[in-house]
């Protein structure tokens, strides 16, 4: 085998001029540095396979677990509606913990093995899904690292490595790896990973195949190598640590846009011909509702793939969050957007007050932008924009009210859009 200047990798087709380096052995065959890394990365997988038990640390016990009936009541406190969500992530997340220590006991006789069940969250954009996880784990105090699918790719490509995931969970667990490996892995855009070659073998596709392969894995249970920086690719020679992710929670989210008709077909499959008045009323109120009717085999129609349907078996739907719930998300939750305004400025002796017909046109903006929930915190922003620029500059205590007419106002006044969709 000799250093050699061939023009081609006989594996990926790429050219000399595209890759670091290339090898070329007797018969004139030609691979190129990134697909040896490659076939590296497959044999390490296959004669290490992940050992079945990470360690729990000692203060890990069954006393210590909470319960689904207090992690409800916490999800409570920040997360408004999203009823059955929310029940079917607390049992979910009890179980899940309860797994770990289950396949940890060594007095454990009856041999049953529990296995993993990782979670898929469904439902519109901002409707709460990753607020959940974010409420789950600050809960249970677990590190939590938030990732984008349509960002990942395979190891070794522009973009971010599905590692690297795993490397800002160890960073948000303080580096400590036992920590880590019993965290909360929240992968958002899962809808958007799309196969898009139908062939298997090592080529340069950068989101499909690969990354849902590599997914997989990683949410299935393997030993990864870990980049201990989170910049991992930047710093090819930087340290790796291996990571088992048996133990850790994976949460898949959402918005799978247009699944509804899916849905929608099947559960309304019985109402072929005409629909009388009351069939039609009873299928407009369950348009709010309707992604809580969602099967894997709407996920499969859908395009998600199998084995990754198989690989999340818990499967909880949120709904379309409505006039009544947005209003109450800007007051109620113990974040609450008015609260967190009303904090702000009473540091500038002002009470802030919102008349319930300013809220209400908030939300009638907000709804307009079509991005749920999360385009309270914009409209919001816009309107106490000059709230906050004034306050500070008038020390004596008062009282500010913020009405329907403040809201208008403000609208007017920049020529900004309600139904513009920029949130
Ligand atoms: P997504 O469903 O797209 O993951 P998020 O959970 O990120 O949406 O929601 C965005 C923001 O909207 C949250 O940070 C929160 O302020 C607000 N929000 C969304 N849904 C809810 C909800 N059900 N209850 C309270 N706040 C919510």
């Amino acid at each position: 085998m000799a250093m050699g200047s061939g023009s081609i990798c006989s594996f990926c087709g790429r050219r000399r001029d595209q890759v670091r380096s290339m090898i070329t052995g007797l018969s004139g065959a030609v691979i190129c540095d990134e697909c040896i890394n490659k076939c590296k990365k497959i044999i390490d997988d296959e004669f290490n396979p992940p050992s079945p038990k990470a360690d729990l640390p000692p203060d890990f016990t069954l006393a210590s677990l909470k319960i689904p009936t207090e992690i409800h009541a916490n999800l409570d406190k920040y997360i408004i509606g999203q009823e059955k969500a929310k029940k079917i992530i607390s049992v979910a997340v009890y179980n899940h913990y309860k797994r770990l220590l289950s396949n940890q006991d060594k007095v454990n006789q009856d041999q049953t093995e529990l296995t993993k069940s990782n979670i898929l969250l469904v439902g519109p954009t901002g409707s709460g899904k990753t607020l959940i996880a974010q409420t789950v784990a600050r809960f249970l105090d677990v590190p939590l690292a938030i990732a984008d699918a349509t960002t990942l790719t395979e190891a070794g490509y522009v973009g971010e490595d599905v590692e690297n995931v795993l490397s800002r969970l160890l960073q948000v667990a303080g580096g400590n790896l036992r920590k880590a490996e019993m965290g909360i892995v929240f992968i958002d855009e899962i809808d958007k990973l799309s196969r898009k070659s139908e062939n298997p073998s090592i080529t340069r596709d950068v989101s499909g195949e690969g990354v849902q392969q590599a997914l997989l894995k990683m949410i299935e249970g393997t030993l990864a190598n870990v980049p201990q920086n989170a910049g991992g690719r930047k710093h090819p020679q930087g340290d790796f640590i291996q990571m088992n992710t048996t133990n850790i929670l994976f949460i898949c989210s959402g918005s799978f846009a247009g699944i509804e008709d899916i849905i929608s077909q099947r559960v309304n499959k019985r109402t072929i011909g005409f629909e009388t008045a009351a069939q039609k009323k009873e299928k407009e109120q369950k348009k709010d509702t309707i992604y809580e009717e969602v099967l894997p085999d709407d996920l499969l129609k859908f395009g998600l793939i199998p084995e990754l349907i198989g690989r999340l078996p818990v499967v909880a739907a949120l709904n379309e969050l409505d006039k009544t719930a947005m209003l109450e998300i800007l007051t109620k939750p113990q974040n609450a957007l008015a609260k967190q305004y009303q904090k702000l400025l009473r540091y500038d002796n002002v009470d802030l007050r919102f008349t319930p017909e300013a809220l209400q046109e908030i939300v009638e903006i907000a709804l307009k932008r079509k991005t749920g929930a999360r385009a309270l915190r914009s409209v919001v922003e816009s309107i106490m924009l000059d709230i906050m620029y004034n306050a500070p500059a008038d020390k004596e205590q008062r009282e500010i009210v913020v009405d329907k007419d403040t809201v208008l106002e403000v609208y007017a006044r920049r020529q900004v859009e309600p139904d513009s969709k920029i949130a």
